[in-house]
């Protein structure tokens, strides 16, 4: 396959070129010929003559575009507001379909199902390029509903725009069923011969701590760790909520982890009441972070992405690119992270209101975001380009903010680690490791309360041990609390994976046994008693333990839990110690 493409101020030069491309066509190898056209401005009128000069000159080709926020021609920002790229198509085996349905909220269903249905009808799909207007709709239903196509088709495209980020005025056209500013364009590829990767680059890297996303609805994010969700910009990058909100927040969007891959979600305003509107649906109950992005550490991933995407030895390459990156960048720069792509093959894109990426099965609705579909018909050649650019060519050296980034990483990990630590220590007992006796507590306070399921305690106590500490010392004393406390946690873990050991006080242990009752708690209560007595000290020798087993009973207060497991173990002393005992 080959891509042939244009820019244009105006359509009278259009006809020029396509006459000679049509010439080109007659005379060469053309199974198929595809124009995609993308345009900074929605006007119809523009288009269409466009789309009439294709009718007119080459009536045997497909052709679809939308309008954009800036177009990509020979993999570079382009300065002219129509950008048109021909694909050809060289092997008789590649077959094509062009399809195009009207699009709203209402209708993402029926769509999902038309187009299942197209792609088995054709039998061997490989790819599925698609354009659409989304502006303020959420694409759930889509995205969630090609998924269900077969695993083998890779699906992606991007969402029309307008020059004007903050214009909701969008248009997708066809040859099919022309221009509409609610509607949605397919290209189905298939074919022995047609061979396709597609993959991703944010280049924006997580920073700092976990944020839970406690409240979300469709693209609002209402709270974080159950604050306004604002608040968390404000506290952490000081940005405030004024006209220019956007472009700050633009370089601090949400990374969150969706489907098994990373997905980036900007913030477009903060509402009265400290919610983000957020430019796509964010789920509730995930874990995001703030992320940022870092010219150097962008075209890091880019030249990594390239090596992968050269290794597949594509004929052409499409990009849609988020607006957000162009925007992030700068007219003068944005073509930095797309043309190390146009050494591999000639790219072709535009610049996206959402970047749609099928992976791993799922269909993900991106922001942010560079997707790329690789494409080539026939076997791989070898590949162009043979490494990758060295690091100094690119960025000199690492940048200041790279460095300070991975800084706040390294602190926020150590700081999580310490306390983790801290968290471990506040719940533990320090000579035997095991809960400490508010925590073991809780946890039976709160087994009580929420009363998922029935539950019982073990009291253990260990005998005659103010003997033991008198005749043997307090160390050997010490060193029987330790080994106790160990054949406890090592019996919990085999047996009662469920089960929770804690340190009452002293001498005293306390199991809880959720799930349990009393004869299998008094089993397991056993084997600890006889391998506690089966076991030999230096000085001290054998030593037994006298326990005392309980069931919770429903809606019964923890004092009259703890009395009758209390009352079981006193009755296992007073008839002779060394036993386990049910109360
Ligand atoms: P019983 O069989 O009735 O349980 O008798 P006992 O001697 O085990 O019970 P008592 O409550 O009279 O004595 C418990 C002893 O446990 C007293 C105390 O010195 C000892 N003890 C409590 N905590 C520790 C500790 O951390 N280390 C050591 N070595 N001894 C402890
Ligand atoms: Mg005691
Ligand atoms: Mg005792």
């Amino acid at each position: 396959m080959r891509q042939f493409q244009f820019e244009f101020d105006s359509t009278h030069e259009f006809r020029r070129e396509i006459t000679k491309l049509d010439k080109w066509c007659s005379t060469h190898i053309c199974t198929n010929a595809v124009f995609t056209i993308f345009s900074e401005t929605p006007d119809s009128g523009v288009i269409k003559d466009i789309c009439d000069s294709i009718e007119d000159i080459m009536p045997y080709a497909l052709y679809m575009g939308c309008s954009s926020n800036g177009n990509i021609v020979d993999g570079a920002l382009s300065k002219k507001p129509i950008a048109i790229t021909c694909t050809v198509f060289e092997y008789p085996t590649t077959r094509l379909k062009m399809l195009q349905y009207d699009f709203d909220a209402d209708s993402q269903q029926s769509v999902v199902e038309e187009l299942k249905k197209e792609v088995a009808d054709m039998g061997g799909v490989k790819a599925v390029e698609m354009l659409m207007t989304i502006r303020g709709m959420s694409l759930s239903v889509l995205c969630d509903g090609l998924a269900s196509l077969p695993p083998e088709v890779e699906i992606f495209g991007g969402g029309a725009f307008n020059l004007d980020i903050n214009s909701n005025v969008a248009c997708v056209f066809t040859k099919i069923k022309g221009l509409s500013s609610s509607s949605i364009a397919f290209l189905l590829i298939a074919g022995e011969d047609f061979h396709i990767r597609t993959s991703y680059v944010t280049g924006w890297k997580p920073l700092g701590r976990d944020l839970h996303v406690t409240k979300a609805k469709g693209s609002l994010l209402c709270e974080l760790d159950g604050k306004p969700a604002y608040d968390t910009y404000y506290r952490y990058l000081n940005i405030g909520n004024d006209e220019n909100f956007f472009f700050n927040t633009l370089e601090f969007p949400f990374l969150y982890h969706c489907n098994d891959i990373d997905i980036l979600r900007a913030p477009t305003a903060a509402t009265d009441d400290g919610s983000l509107v957020m430019t796509s649906d964010i789920a509730e109950n995930v874990t995001a972070r703030i992320a940022y992005g870092d010219p150097w550490t962008i075209l890091d991933s880019v030249n990594e992405e390239s090596m992968n995407v050269s290794k597949f030895s594509p004929e052409i390459i499409h990009i849609y690119s988020c607006a957000a990156r162009r925007t992030f960048w700068g007219n003068h720069e944005a073509s930095n992270e797309t043309t190390p792509f146009n050494k591999i093959a000639p790219v072709s894109g535009f610049y996206t209101s959402s970047e749609f990426l099928r992976t791993n099965g799922f269909l993900n609705q991106h922001n942010v975001t560079l997707v790329i579909g690789a494409m080539r018909e026939g076997e791989a050649v070898e590949s162009k380009v043979k490494k990758s650019p060295a690091k100094n060519e690119i960025s000199g050296k690492i940048s200041m903010v790279s460095r300070l980034a991975t800084f706040i990483g390294a602190a926020t990990a150590e700081l999580a680690q310490a306390n983790e630590q801290l968290e471990l220590i506040a719940v533990s007992d320090g000579m035997t490791k095991l809960f400490n006796r508010s925590e073991i507590q809780r946890l039976i306070e709160k087994q009580l309360t929420e009363k998922k399921m029935p539950f019982t305690l073990v009291m253990l106590d260990i005998d005659n041990f103010k003997h033991v500490n008198d005749t043997y010392g307090h160390k050997e004393g010490d060193n029987i609390l330790i080994c106790f406390a160990k054949l406890l946690k090592e019996s919990v873990e085999e047996i009662e994976p469920r089960g929770y050991a804690g340190r009452w006080g002293g001498e005293e242990f306390m199991l809880l046994l959720p799930g349990r009752n009393t004869d299998r708690a008094f089993e397991t209560a056993e084997v600890i008693r006889t391998k506690f007595a089966a076991m030999e000290f230096t000085a001290a020798g054998h030593i037994t333990v006298s326990i005392g087993v309980t069931a919770a009973i429903d809606k019964e207060q923890i004092d009259e839990l703890y009395t009758r497991v209390d009352a079981a173990l006193y009755s296992a002393k007073e008839t002779g110690k060394n036993k386990t005992v049910i109360g």
